[in-house]
């Protein structure tokens, strides 16, 4: 029998309706988290037309149970500085659904960081890992510690004393954690080593990210980075364009943009800016990338130093108006909310053709809209930024199996897994009438795998 117009607006309704008590709910329980909130809201206002369509969902009580973590730690850190002065940082590991698999998701070190981060952090976590096909829940950490300025070795005591409390709560079965924002092979290396001497076992699939010498899968380095140009080269390839001679913005200089650089260089491209938390350098001769990694992963300076060695580079302070700069495709691959109305509407009045997300939600939501409403193609980051956690996976299996992949491997996997939730984001989106609307396509199809094994496994 077909469905009137009349009772499909009902059942839409009842859905809007169901999906805005819940995130009423979630704004009262968890009180000041605007990070949080502002990530459930982007995708519980998607997943309406899956309520409408798929009511048992709404009735297996799915939401209410996958907004809530399966736990949340906070703890002390103390360690003592140089100077022999003790310092107290606090440490966080959300471990937010493992319907999927043992929880999985980054570290992030920075002094920003807060409950309401971590949480946004580890929501969208659910979802993105979902995308990938592999068996990983969703969870994420980190710390308010400032890696910045700091010596070898007080990075070394603090990583040992933020392990020590961890390691009662993680392992290759049941939490896997990684890096993320100021957490790389150095303070994964030390983590490692505490663990190992914790537990006196060598669990080499505790963390991902590791270095090569010990566990760590090729390619790790570049996934992020590699994934995100990856995914935007299949959302270009649809609509007629690539990579090839268009000009590229990438903002920050760190693990993700500076392999997204790379591969968009590789592919024909044309970068000639990127930043880091102080300023950003427009090179219109295009970024010279050498340059940059000796700067940041070697020498761990600031940005500024790359206009001192290429003099036709402008150097400017502040991060937003990077987002001026005329181009093509623009890459956030900094941080959250690095792209408001304003930006998006600089970027807008440019021409920029594509976005695509490699940092975690780093376009405000009203930046997101003016997007989809100007046409522009838009990579959201939950299945964009998704080659890193997939290819932490890809790690995790090498050490189950103690065989170690070629880079050319576990490339390849990397790029189709990215083709792969370029396919079934798309395809979701055309099912339930948002056709082309990636934002929307990806946390459903996130979201329907998640919930289809929270069904199978009862009221947990
Ligand atoms: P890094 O620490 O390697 O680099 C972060 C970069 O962003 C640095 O250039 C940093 O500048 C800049 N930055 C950090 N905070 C701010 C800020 N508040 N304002 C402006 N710039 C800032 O982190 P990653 O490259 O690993 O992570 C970047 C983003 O990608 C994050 O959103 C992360 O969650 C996401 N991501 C990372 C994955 C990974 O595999 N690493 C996987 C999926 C997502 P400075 O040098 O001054 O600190």
């Amino acid at each position: 029998m077909a469905i009137t117009k009349e009772a499909a607006q009902n059942t839409m309704q009842t859905a809007q309706h169901y999906v805005n008590q819940v995130y009423e709910t979630i704004k009262k329980r968890n009180p000041g988290e605007s990070e949080f909130h502002q990530a459930t809201k982007e995708i519980l206002d998607s997943l309406v037309p899956v309520f409408a369509k798929y009511p048992k969902y709404m009735e297996g009580g799915i939401l209410e149970r996958v907004v809530e973590p399966e736990r949340f730690i906070m703890f002390r850190v103390p360690w003592v500085d140089d100077q022999g002065k003790v310092q107290v940082n606090r440490g966080f590991r959300v471990q937010f659904n493992s319907a999927l698999g043992p929880y999985k998701g980054g570290l992030r070190f920075h002094p920003s960081v807060n409950a309401s981060i971590i949480k946004f952090l580890g929501f969208e976590q659910i979802f993105k890992n979902s995308l990938t096909g592999q068996p990983i829940g969703g969870g994420k950490g980190g710390s308010d510690f400032d890696p910045k300025g700091k010596s070898d070795a007080e990075v070394m005591r603090f990583t040992q004393s933020f392990m020590t409390e961890l390691a009662r709560h993680i392992g290759p079965d049941t939490d896997v954690p990684a890096g993320d924002i100021g957490v790389g092979a150095r303070e994964i290396g030390y983590m490692f080593g505490q663990y190992k001497r914790i537990q006196n076992a060598y669990h080499a699939g505790v963390l991902t990210g590791k270095g090569l010498h010990y566990g760590g899968s090729l390619a790790r380095t570049e996934a992020t980075g590699y994934g995100t140009v990856y995914f935007v080269a299949e959302m270009l390839k649809d609509s007629g364009l690539s990579f090839e001679n268009s000009t590229v913005v990438v903002s920050g200089s760190g693990n993700v943009s500076i392999y997204a650089i790379e591969k968009a260089t590789q592919l024909g491209a044309k970068v000639v800016a990127c930043s880091d938390s102080s300023g950003y350098i427009y090179d219109p001769n295009g970024i010279k990338l050498d340059t940059v990694k000796r700067i940041k992963e070697v020498e761990r300076k600031r940005i500024s130093e790359y206009v001192k060695e290429h003099p036709e580079a402008e150097y400017t302070e502040g991060c937003s108006g990077i987002w001026t700069i005329p181009c093509d495709i623009a890459l956030p691959c900094a941080t959250q909310n690095e792209i408001n109305e304003a930006d998006a509407a600089a970027l807008i009045s440019n021409n920029v053709k594509a976005i695509g997300e490699g940092a975690n939600m780093p376009c405000t939501l009203e930046a997101i809209d003016a997007f989809l409403q100007a046409g522009i193609l838009f990579a959201p980051a939950k299945a964009a930024n998704a080659g890193g956690v997939a290819v932490s996976a890809l790690e995790m299996a090498q050490n189950s199996m103690r065989v170690p992949w070629t880079f050319e491997e576990v490339d390849a996997k990397l790029h189709t897994i990215m083709k792969t939730i370029y396919q079934n984001s798309i395809q979701a989106a055309e099912e339930f009438g948002y056709q082309g609307n990636l934002v929307v396509g990806a946390n459903i199809a996130g979201f329907l795998k998640v919930a289809d094994a929270m069904m199978d496994q009862g009221i947990v």
